[in-house]
């Protein structure tokens, strides 16, 4: 089981679906404290410090209820995000979750999946007969609690029938033996999200080693679905052309062959990402200097600090030209 968790809610009306109750019930198994709530989620102590808070949370998961009408949209990787689960058990001290997911980074489970599966058939209704895709990573890591929901599984086989319509997720997680022996149609994309052993010793933990990331993908390509690998964030450090051009080499040795496409995502971060990761992760070590960087402004109008220009050119270039010369079959899909 990738994630056990230490604490886990239940929201009263989740109770009314299936997966509601199956839910309480594994916990319950597995001995798992379990509070049920109405619709509020109980405070906690509010002496704790926002690290505490933090930790506190990422070890909670809650069932809840899926009551938005509408997804988000999700560019580049999809047309809408598909909202089965949102927040992460893991610790990527980088992680944008812990900036939009405020100081609540717990991970919540829909109840009321074929809610959600309803609206997904509204949105590609309206797009047809043009494919929409929906990308169910975009809040989450949805891999770490798939043994206890089974959510993927279910969308898998549901956008397998979907005409129009396909399905893409990425995780640092291995634990995809439930998603083996589905009849998938080759609808889904897994991705895997990979990094360099400087960033990964350093600011991943609680997920999946690179490797078993890498031999997780080697075996749901063997089941027939279509593969993809993200390196993100992309960092610059002393000897980093060594290092991408080993783990380049590594998929290369991993997925010989393989049909598969490339993400290619650089470090950025916002003041406010950088006032988080210094609350919840002191000592950490990841390069937040302003000075360093260049100012841009992302797709919903917020500020973020990137990589000046020629740095960010000079990042391309590497790995279009690693990527293209060890994978020549792979596909990169974009570099930003
Ligand atoms: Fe965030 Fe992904 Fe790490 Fe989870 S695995 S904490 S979603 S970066």
């Amino acid at each position: 089981m990738a994630f056990v968790p230490q604490l886990v809610f239940v929201e009263k009306k989740a109770l009314e679906y299936r997966l509601g109750q199956d839910l309480l019930n594994k916990f319950r198994r597995n001995n798992i404290p379990i509070q049920i709530y109405e619709r509020r989620l109980p405070s906690v102590d509010p002496d704790w410090t926002p690290r505490e808070r933090f930790l506190h949370f990422k070890r909670t998961l809650v069932v809840g209820i899926w009551r938005q009408r509408e997804f988000q949209t999700c560019k580049p990787s999809a047309h809408y995000q598909l909202p089965l689960i949102s927040g992460c058990p893991g610790l990527c001290q980088y992680c944008y979750l812990a900036t939009n997911l405020a100081d609540r980074p717990y991970v919540k489970v829909y109840a009321n999946t074929e809610d959600i599966f309803d609206r997904a058939r509204e949105y590609v209704k309206v797009r047809s007969p043009e494919v929409t895709i929906f990308e169910a990573s975009a809040t989450s890591d949805p891999v770490a609690v798939e043994e206890w929901t089974g959510s993927l599984r279910k969308a898998i086989k549901f956008f397998a029938q979907l005409p129009n319509a396909r399905l893409r997720f990425v995780t640092k997680f291995a634990d995809v033996e439930t998603l083996l022996g589905l009849d998938h149609q080759e609808k889904t994309e897994v991705r895997f999200s990979i990094n360099a052993p400087w960033a990964v010793q350093r600011f991943e933990q609680g997920v999946s080693p690179v490797r078993m990331r890498l031999e997780a993908a080697a075996r749901v390509q063997a089941e027939g679905y279509p593969i993809g690998i993200l390196i993100a964030p992309i960092f610059l450090y002393p000897n980093w052309q060594q290092q991408y051009d080993l783990l380049i080499k590594e998929v290369a040795q991993v997925l010989p062959d393989a049909p598969l496409t490339f993400e290619l995502i650089t470090h950025r971060f916002t003041a406010r990402a950088k006032a988080v990761i210094k609350d919840v992760f002191p000592q950490s070590e990841l390069p937040l200097s302003e000075e360093e960087r260049q100012l841009k402004y992302g797709q919903f109008g917020y500020r973020k600090f990137v990589y000046p220009r020629q740095q960010t050119k000079e990042l391309e270039l590497f790995f279009r030209d690693r990527i293209t010369t060890l994978m020549p079959q792979a596909q990169i899909l974009y570099f930003v």
